[in-house]
């Protein structure tokens, strides 16, 4: 058979299986939806219906001038998103958000698949390797990816490629670090094989910051966990209050170790404790906090963490987290066309590629049942231009995070909302007649050339 007259197999019908389902049809290929549920359960859903919404029902800000996702949102509706059109459809009120009545959504998503002319249902497990004769296939199979599937992935990939246990760390936007605070060194001034020797920024703590800063943590309230989430965690990635549970002085051994680094505005006072910030995208907008993977209840962790020393008007981009999570390392493993290149008969999408999110899920969806239609055709599409909220989450999964020394592999890639940080940057000019002008506006004016940009270079690619 060729490739023309072969379907599209899309393994796992949630929010980016559907979408990829729905943009192949919809481009006039077939399509074969696979979808476990109701065969086979997962732990956190609670319906055979497509695209559930296994938490929250909010697709967060629907703001498309100044925030990131509010800005995919509008990307993918100019896409013909039916994850987007169904969520307009089924809106409830929650003032800048998108939220959606859950069940009234899942049944219209449920609906206008099993309606297409171009799409076959199949409610089984994809328990092992796809069969050898599907030739165009998306794996959309999630978070919860089942054992089976996982497993034999696994062998694909590498046996440390797909974690199944996510510990994240948050992320920072560089613009929003006190640069007259923190310095940029690394341990001993080791440049590794691909560093300076300044690659880590440092923020410094004195004897009574850091215990402040352990009293804060011990107190701080943590995320209610389900019971299937009450997973062992490996000692390599402990949360940050666990280990200040095991003692006082456990962090300033582990992760806040001052060893190594000279504070050069004040080089005869060795800090009692350092906190490390390592780059995270290529673009050097982002930083993570090396070694601060936390369970603390998102509103906690603000508060806490901008009690460090040059943190303290620190933007996150993410929050840390620790939840179970199947997601590949997708910027090893993973081709710019979203291929397995162990096995470029597989593409995948979704959260299981390492974004974070309802929306960006199906937004992976979205690209993948698009490149699998053109496929189909004999063509090829790339992904969209990286100044557009599609393109910048497709750059990051499969490029733009830069990898650092001795945090390899899934440690080191970590799943990620779409964020201004993803894009490249752009310049404002002050308007004319403006004498000051505030951070805050210059910062809105940057978000509003950033989705203009990003709007109008969608339009060649949608
Ligand atoms: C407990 C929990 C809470 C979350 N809360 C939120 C939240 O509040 N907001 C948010 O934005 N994101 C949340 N997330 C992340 C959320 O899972 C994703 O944003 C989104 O659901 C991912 O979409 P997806 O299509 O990649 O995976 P899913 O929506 O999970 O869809 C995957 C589908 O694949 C099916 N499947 C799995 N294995 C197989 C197989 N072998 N064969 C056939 N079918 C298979 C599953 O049954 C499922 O229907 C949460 C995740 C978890 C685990």
């Amino acid at each position: 058979m060729n490739s023309a007259t072969q379907p599209i197999h899309v393994i796992g019908g949630g929010l980016a299986g559907s979408e990829a389902a729905w943009q192949a049809a919809q481009a006039g290929a077939r399509v074969v939806l696979h979808e476990m549920r109701p065969v086979q359960k997962t732990d956190a859903h609670q319906t055979e219906s497509f695209a559930e919404l296994v938490c929250s029902n909010s697709f967060r800000s629907d703001d498309a001038e100044h925030n990131a996702v509010g800005l995919l949102h509008e990307e993918m509706r100019r896409c013909g998103s039916l994850i987007l059109g169904m969520a307009d459809e089924h809106k409830l009120p929650a003032g800048g958000a998108l939220a959606v009545d859950r069940d009234g959504f899942a049944a219209a998503v449920t609906a206008a698949l099993e309606a297409h002319p171009n799409i076959a249902i199949a409610r089984e497990e994809i328990a092992g390797l796809p069969p050898a004769e599907w030739e165009n296939v998306i794996v959309a199979t999630g978070p919860l990816t089942s054992p089976a599937l996982a497993e034999v992935i696994r062998g694909l990939t590498g046996e440390d490629s797909l974690a199944f246990f996510d510990a994240i760390a948050p992320i920072i936007h560089y613009d929003s670090i006190d640069r007259n605070i923190v310095w940029a060194q690394s341990r001993y001034d080791k440049p590794g094989p691909a560093g300076t020797g300044a690659d880590y920024l440092n923020c410094p703590m004195d004897e009574a910051q850091y215990n402040g800063f352990v009293d804060a943590l011990l107190a701080a309230p943590l995320h209610a966990f389900k019971d299937w989430e009450k997973v062992p965690y490996f000692d390599g990635c402990l949360p940050i209050e666990v280990m200040a549970e095991r003692g006082r002085e456990t962090l300033r051994f582990g992760p806040m170790k001052p060893v190594g680094l000279t504070n050069p505005r004040n080089p005869d006072v060795k800090p009692y404790a350092i906190v490390q910030l390592r780059q995270d995208n290529a673009l050097g907008s982002l930083w993570n906090m090396v070694g601060f993977q936390t369970k603390m209840r998102y509103g906690v962790q603000t508060e806490i963490f901008r009690m460090i020393p040059g943190l303290e008007q620190a933007q996150f981009a993410r929050l840390g987290g620790l939840h179970r999570n199947t997601y590949l390392n997708s910027p090893r493993v993973l081709g710019p066309d979203l291929k397995l290149k162990a096995m470029p008969r597989l593409r995948f999408a979704g959260q299981v590629t390492g974004v974070e999110g309802y929306v960006e899920s199906a937004a992976m969806g979205l690209i993948a049942g698009r490149m699998a239609a053109a496929e189909t055709r004999g063509e090829r599409l790339s992904a969209p231009p990286v100044t557009t909220a599609l393109g910048a989450l497709v750059n990051h999964i499969t490029g733009g995070h830069v990898e650092a020394e001795g945090y390899a592999g899934a440690k080191s890639f970590q799943p990620m909302n779409v964020n201004f940080g993803l894009f490249p940057g752009v310049e404002v000019k002050k308007p004319e007649g403006v004498k000051r002008w505030r951070g805050t506006e210059k910062a809105m004016a940057k978000r509003k050339a950033i989705t203009s940009r990003a709007l109008d270079d969608l339009k060649a690619w949608a």
